[in-house]
């Protein structure tokens, strides 16, 4: 068996326990086994393979030159630039482009010698929550493969599930991350909005989007966290101070904690979750921190909100989807007005379609006021009352998802998906970081997670908090 966190994987490597070329063999053939799971766009075998032996080189001779992520192998989404790697966003406009640059976080990683074994499934753009909207076909939980592993990062949470990777790159715009790991049994992290350079990921609603980790545990993502969050000038939006520190562990003292009234009384969600919550609460007052239920009003409009803004966004940055830049050219056309419709009705899902046309509907002259003007103000209002709640508060919590994954047969209607978003959407408006715990199993055995969430900047200290409840 080998080791499932950084640490013992570095200590086994130093002491000669084991082996780089050992350990990616490992995660190989569990990518392979499990190859019927859709989680891999593309696996990097012979590249890892090389890879791996030339650290097993460097670890034998040069152990003072590591880099802090030695042996640290991750998953990539299909949603982030890896130079000289294909990256279509799991669509088929994107069909056959290749990276040109390394996304900044990638660029961070590899020089501090993680090695990264293939590109990972997702919904087309990151617009899902079912990892169904993939030109590729949907990923499937290894808990049961009738059962979706969530979206839009599903692939990337089903590597990790497979022990294919130890963490998983993805990005989460309105619960990306935290969605497929809470359904699949895992931990994942969406950081403070500015934590993490954006430069290299494909956008999709840029004041929303940040770059996630999906582990078994928050101590490995603690460690990427501390590479990945770099100063970067391609990055207008990161923080100039304040990114997350080298290590940070605070002492694990009594918190103030508080539940949104309208998440637990909520009719929507499901009774099991509930139950799970509920237990989960009780359990943080019994260890000594002070929980409290609060009122919250904003509720009803996360949802609205979120989607409005973010069907604008992605209206205007997939504008440069036109079949001359990049990927697909659709063959049909005799001019080029109608290249360009082609193109974009050819190479687009039909769900992103559905997103641009309502996003520039909201954005037209006519509906700019209100719509997007509104929900822009809407916005900040939310802000402002969670902001409110953390003067007071050390963290919120809430649960991931309003029940467990969906069988891959339900006909989902796609109002039910949108709402089922309602509990995540809130950390990405607000910019906060959030991290999803596993929570417990359903009756039938399926996972379910939680969220705990704080004020921006206090990602560390949000990291050690979870890191004392695991
Ligand atoms: N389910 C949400 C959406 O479709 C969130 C997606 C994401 O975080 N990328 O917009």
């Amino acid at each position: 068996m080998f080791p499932q966190n950084l640490k013992e994987i570095q200590s086994g490597l130093l002491s000669g326990d084991l082996t780089m070329s050992a350990l990616v063999e490992y995660y190989l053939a569990n990518a392979a086994t499990s190859a019927h799971l859709n989680a891999y766009v593309e696996v990097y075998d012979e590249e890892i393979r090389t890879k791996a032996i030339a650290l097993d080189v460097k670890i034998k001779s040069q152990p003072k030159q590591l880099g802090r992520l030695f042996g640290l192998v991750v998953s990539v989404k299909d949603l982030i630039c890896h130079k000289d790697h294909g990256l279509t966003a799991a669509s088929k406009i994107l069909n056959g482009f290749v990276s040109q640059f390394d996304a900044t976080a990638i660029e961070a990683i590899l020089k501090e010698d993680a090695l990264i074994i293939g590109r990972t499934n997702c919904d087309s753009f990151g617009m899902g929550s079912t990892n169904k909207n993939s030109h590729y076909g949907p990923v499937k939980n290894s808990v049961d493969p009738d059962y979706i592993a969530g979206g839009s990062s599903g692939g990337s949470a089903v590597s990790v599930q497979i022990k294919s990777c130890l963490v998983a790159l993805g990005t989460d715009t309105g619960g990306s991350v935290r969605q497929p790991a809470a359904l699949c049994g895992l931990y994942g992290f969406k950081p403070s909005y500015g934590m993490v350079s954006r430069y290299g990921l494909v956008a999709y609603a840029s004041s929303f989007d940040q770059l996630g980790l999906i582990a078994h545990n928050p101590q490995d993502i603690d460690h990427v966290m501390s590479v990945v969050s770099t100063t970067d000038n391609n990055d207008g939006t990161m923080f100039a101070k304040g990114l997350y520190p080298e290590s940070i562990k605070s002492p694990s003292n009594r918190k103030r904690i508080a539940i949104l009234k309208p998440t637990i009384d909520s009719e929507g969600l499901n009774h099991e979750v509930k139950l799970l919550f509920d237990t989960k609460m009780d359990t943080l007052k019994a260890t000594g921190h002070q929980v409290d239920i609060v009122d919250f009003d904003y509720m009803d409009v996360l949802v609205p909100c979120y989607y409005i803004l973010t069907m604008a966004e992605a209206s205007s940055n997939l504008s440069r989807y036109d079949g001359v830049r990049y990927g697909y050219r659709s063959q049909q056309s005799t001019n080029l007005q109608d290249m360009y419709v082609n193109t974009r009705t050819e190479g687009f899902s039909s769900e992103v379609k559905k997103r641009i046309m309502l996003g520039s509907f909201v954005l037209s002259s006519t509906n700019y006021d209100a719509y997007f003007g509104k929900a822009q103000r809407v916005r900040r209002v939310i802000k402002n009352a969670i902001d409110d709640i953390l003067s007071k508060y050390d963290f919120i919590a809430l649960p991931t998802t309003t029940g467990p994954a969906w069988r891959h047969d339900k006909v989902l209607d796609p109002l039910e998906m949108y709402l089922s978003d309602v509990y995540t959407v809130l950390a990405n408006l607000t910019g906060i970081p959030c991290m999803s715990l596993p929570l417990g199993k359903t009756s039938k055995g399926m996972p379910l997670g939680y969220q705990i969430m704080t004020s921006v900047k206090n990602d560390a200290h949000l990291l050690s908090f979870v890191d004392s409840l695991s």
